[in-house]
């Protein structure tokens, strides 16, 4: 992405979500063709997939100088939504500086964010608008939708934490987030994960 803000004096960015009409800041959009595997029910993603390929989630970013003194932000949008009994969810990641905390603002919507840390500790926080939630050094993040509207959060961390993927999508989360019998979630482990 061409980054055309000026990280060195100041700038502002228009974040207007949800419709489109973002001037300043394009998303980069994970349609489930792309994340189907990142589900448990791999099945229920190719059923889905045989109808349409929805958008799953989509990000803002900005492109921030990999700097430790810059902070790079951002806006989160996790649709409705489940593959089997998964919500939607981001493919969520480690920094790849490990030692790289993180802040979560909800704007709108509900679900939670899970988190692991390579040690196996698993913690649970939820989003709601208003909610700010803490990412702590070490640990994988992921947001989840276990609502009916997008969720919308709005992200800031260290400008040269960088992003590891790889490992999530190698090994999985050790939990999955499930939409419960008679309504609302929980947390299960997951079979596919590799230990
Ligand atoms: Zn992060």
């Amino acid at each position: 992405m061409a980054n055309n803000y000026d990280w060195a004096r100041s700038f502002t960015v228009d974040f207007s979500l949800l419709n489109g009409l973002s001037k300043t800041a394009e998303s980069s959009k994970r349609y489930l063709s792309k994340v189907a595997n990142m589900f448990c029910d791999g099945e229920a993603a190719a059923e889905m997939l045989k109808g349409g390929d929805p958008l799953v989630y989509e990000f803002y970013e900005l492109g921030v100088p990999e700097n430790a003194g810059d902070i790079a932000f951002g806006t989160s949008i996790t649709y409705p939504g489940k593959v089997g009994k998964e919500f939607y969810m981001t493919k969520g990641h480690f920094h790849t500086v490990l030692e790289t905390a993180e802040v979560y603002f909800c704007l709108s919507g509900e679900g939670g964010m899970i988190f692991e840390n390579p040690e196996g500790d698993v913690t649970f926080e939820e989003f709601r608008p208003g909610a700010a939630v803490y990412v702590p050094q070490r640990y994988a993040h992921r947001s989840v939708n276990t609502g009916s509207e997008p969720l919308v959060t709005f992200f800031a961390f260290r400008g040269d934490a960088g992003h590891d993927y790889g490992t999530i999508e190698t090994k999985g989360y050790r939990k999955l987030v499930v939409a419960k019998d008679g309504g609302g979630y929980e947390l299960m482990d997951n079979p596919k994960w590799v230990g």
